[in-house]
């Protein structure tokens, strides 16, 4: 199911994003403070187990979060959207999945995956800044879930409904959240007008 955040300072954020004038630096500095401000969004059905701490003054009867919360970054965009979201939940873990697609066969292949333990029991949250097609975001839901991730979150900045299309027909059970959802993929597979190559903007290079 799809979730489009709005919010007058995430728009704002996402404007600064897609702007071609912004830089590297900018650009890495936002998409970290974008994935943090999604996340307060994301996180709003976490559940929670009761428990009693003391203040200086008694006993406060409470919650805290019953369970792990797991980041998987797609190499290499989502390598961006980490830190937003782990300086709000410093416990969570981060794994990390890598995806390339056969240039005959078409079929995404991963190149390298490494997983915390548990995976079962966690709240998986997939980072991938763009979902354009949505092939290498299913390919790498459904690793998780070859290794035991029952609970995903796909977590992107801008998709195309063709991406989010081929999500919810792969995976129903999976929630997607994005920021902005854009027109159209162009020929190349591109998301128009989007924000160009997220990695390339990050990483500068290109
Ligand atoms: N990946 C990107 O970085 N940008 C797009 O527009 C689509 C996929």
């Amino acid at each position: 199911m799809l979730n489009l955040l709005q919010h007058p300072l995430l728009t704002h954020k996402l404007t600064h994003l897609r702007r071609k004038e912004t830089d590297t630096k900018e650009f890495r500095e936002t998409l970290e403070e974008i994935a943090g401000l999604m996340a307060y969004e994301i996180t709003r059905d976490l559940p929670q187990k009761e428990i009693t701490v003391e203040t200086p003054l008694g006993k406060c009867k409470t919650q805290e979060l019953a369970r792990d919360v797991v980041l998987i970054p797609v190499l290499r965009a989502g390598l961006g959207m980490v830190n937003g979201i782990a300086n709000l939940i410093p416990s969570a873990k981060v794994g990390h999945i890598g995806m390339y697609r056969d240039h005959e066969t078409l079929e995404p292949i991963t190149y390298y995956s490494k997983f915390p333990e548990k995976m079962s029991e966690a709240i998986v949250m997939v980072l991938d800044p763009m979902l354009a097609t949505g092939g290498s975001s299913s390919a790498a839901i459904q690793v998780l879930k070859d290794h035991g991730a029952v609970t995903i979150k796909l977590v992107c900045v801008v998709g195309a409904p063709e991406g989010v299309e081929r999500i919810t027909i792969d995976h129903p059970d999976v929630q997607i959240y994005l920021a902005g959802l854009d027109e159209k993929l162009n020929g190349n597979g591109y998301i128009v007008p989007g924000l160009g190559d997220a990695g390339d903007r990050l990483f500068g290079t290109k």
